[in-house]
C-alpha cells in the first residue's frame, strides 16, 4: 500500500471538505464532507470504495469533531499508515506566501496576521489546520495559498487607482483568488496544446458560486478579476462583483444603510440571487428562462454572461498572444447555456462554439468546444484538491 497518500483539508465556516489523494498517480482513495458543522444537525458524508455514507457528527459539533471523525474513520480503514502529510486550502497568503509553505508557529502567525485581509476565510481556515495538528502531531502540515498563483501579476495589474501609500502601509491591492483551480486548468490547456506550460497563454473562466477570470501570459497569471477581496469582478451567485463605489456611499448616506447591511447585501444579496430575486443557482435560472420563459430570469442570465465577456475581453490587453479560453468551476464546467451566451459576444475575438461539442461536453467531461476555424475554447473541470496533494507531497519530499 502507498505511504505517500495526503489529506487534503479545506475547511470553510460551516463545512470540512476532505479527501485521501495519492499525489502521484492521483487516485481519490476517500472524498468527504463535513456540513452543518456548528449546529446541531452536523453530518458528514464519505466515499470510499465505491459506497457512500452519511453519518451525523456528536456533540460539540465543532470542526475537531469532524476532524475526529475522519481520523477514526482512516484508523477503521488502515488508511492511517498510507498518510505522508496533511495539505490545507489556505485562502489569503498575502504577499508573503507564492509557493507552498510548511506550517509552523511562525507560518500560524502570518495567516491570522492576514486574517485584516481576509476575515471571512483564514481564521476558520486556521482552526483546520489546528485540528488536523492536533489530530496528526507527527504528520507534517502544509499551506497551500489560493492568492500563490496570482503573486507574478504585475505592479499595473495589482495597484488600485488609490493613494500609494494606501498599498505600503496597509497592503491594499488586487491578489485574486482561485488560484489554484487557474493555475490546474491553464495547465491542463497546455497538456492539451502540446505546448510547455511556460509558452501558453490562455484566459481562464473559473464559474462557479464565486467566479473569477484569470489571464495567464506565458505560464504566469498576469491579471485575475477578484481583488483585495473576492468581491471584485464578475458578478457571482450572491456577490455584486464591480460596481461604481458611490453607490456604497448612497446606500449609507441616503438610504441609511449600516456598513454591516452593505456588506452584507453586496457579498450575499446581489448577484444572480439578487437581480432574479429567485435563486443564487444556476440551475434555477435556466429552468425558469427554458420552462417558464422567465423574462427577469433571462436578463439575469444575459448580465452575468455580458459581465464575464467584457471581462474576458479586456484580458486580450494583457496577453502576449492568445491560445485560447477556458471554461470551469460547477457552472463553467456544466451550463452550455452560459458558455454559449458568454462566447456569443466573443465573436470578435474568433471564439465561435461547436453547438454540438458544447451541448456534449458537460458533467465531468473535458474537450475543445469550439468549430475548427475558431480560437481554441476547452471546457477542463478543475481539480484543486488534486493540485495540493502534489505540491505538498513535492514540498515534503523536497524537504527530505
Ligand atoms: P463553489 O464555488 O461553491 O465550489 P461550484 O463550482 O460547485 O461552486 O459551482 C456551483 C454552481 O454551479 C451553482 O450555481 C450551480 O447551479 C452550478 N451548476 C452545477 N451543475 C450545473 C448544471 N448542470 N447546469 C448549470 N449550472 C450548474
Amino acid at each position: 500500500m502507498s505511504k505517500n497518500a495526503v489529506l487534503v483539508i479545506n475547511c470553510g465556516s460551516s463545512s470540512l471538505k476532505f479527501s485521501l489523494i495519492e499525489p502521484i498517480s492521483g487516485e481519490v482513495m476517500v472524498a468527504g464532507v463535513a456540513e452543518r458543522l456548528l449546529s446541531k444537525h452536523a453530518f458528514v458524508k464519505v466515499a470510499f470504495k465505491g459506497s457512500k455514507e452519511t453519518t451525523p457528527l456528536i456533540v460539540p459539533f465543532d470542526h475537531q469533531v469532524a476532524v475526529n471523525f475522519i481520523v477514526e474513520f482512516l484508523h477503521e480503514n488502515n488508511l492511517v499508515e498510507c498518510l505522508s502529510a496533511v495539505g490545507h486550502r489556505l485562502v489569503h497568503g498575502g504577499e508573503e506566501y507564492s509557493t507552498p509553505t510548511l506550517i509552523d508557529d511562525v507560518v500560524k502567525y502570518s495567516i491570522e496576521k492576514l486574517s485584516k485581509l481576509a476575515p471571512l476565510h483564514n481564521p476558520v481556515n486556521l482552526i483546520g489546520v489546528n485540528a488536523a495538528e492536533h489530530a496528526f502531531p507527527d504528520l507534517p502540515q502544509v499551506a497551500v495559498f489560493d492568492t500563490a498563483f496570482h503573486q507574478s501579476m504585475p505592479a499595473k495589474a495589482y495597484i488600485y487607482g488609490l493613494p500609494y501609500s494606501l498599498y505600503e502601509a496597509h497592503g491594499i491591492r488586487r491578489y485574486g483568488f482561485h488560484g489554484t483551480s487557474h493555475y490546474f486548468v491553464s495547465k491542463q490547456a497546455a497538456d492539451l496544446l502540446g505546448k510547455p506550460f511556460t509558452k501558453t497563454s490562455v484566459i481562464t473562466a473559473h464559474l462557479g458560486n464565486g467566479c473569477s477570470i484569470t489571464a495567464i501570459d506565458n505560464g504566469k497569471s498576469v491579471d485575475t478579476s477578484m481583488g483585495l477581496t473576492p468581491l471584485e469582478g464578475v458578478i457571482m451567485g450572491t456577490r455584486s462583483g464591480d460596481l461604481d463605489p458611490g453607490i456604497i456611499f448612497h446606500l449609507i448616506e441616503q438610504l441609511n444603510y449600516t456598513p454591516e447591511q452593505v456588506s452584507s447585501l453586496l457579498n450575499k444579496e446581489s448577484g444572480l440571487l439578487g437581480i432574479s430575486q429567485m435563486s443564487n443557482d444556476c440551475r434555477t435560472i435556466e429552468e425558469a428562462i427554458i420552462n417558464d420563459q422567465d423574462e427577469r430570469a433571462n436578463l439575469t442570465m444575459d448580465i452575468f454572461c455580458y459581465r464575464i465577456a467584457k471581462s474576458i475581453a479586456s484580458y486580450m490587453a494583457s496577453l502576449s498572444h492568445f491560445d485560447g479560453l477556458v471554461f470551469t468551476g460547477g457552472i463553467g464546467e456544466n451550463s452550455d447555456l452560459v458558455r454559449s451566451r458568454i462566447v456569443n459576444s466573443l465573436h470578435l475575438l474568433n471564439i465561435h462554439l461547436d453547438d454540438n461539442k458544447n451541448t456534449d461536453i458537460r458533467f465531468g467531461k473535458s474537450g475543445l468546444i469550439s468549430t475548427e476555424s475558431s480560437q481554441h475554447c476547452w471546457v477542463i473541470p478543475t481539480n484543486e484538491e488534486q493540485v495540493i496533494a502534489e505540491q505538498t507531497y513535492q514540498l515534503i519530499v523536497g524537504d527530505k
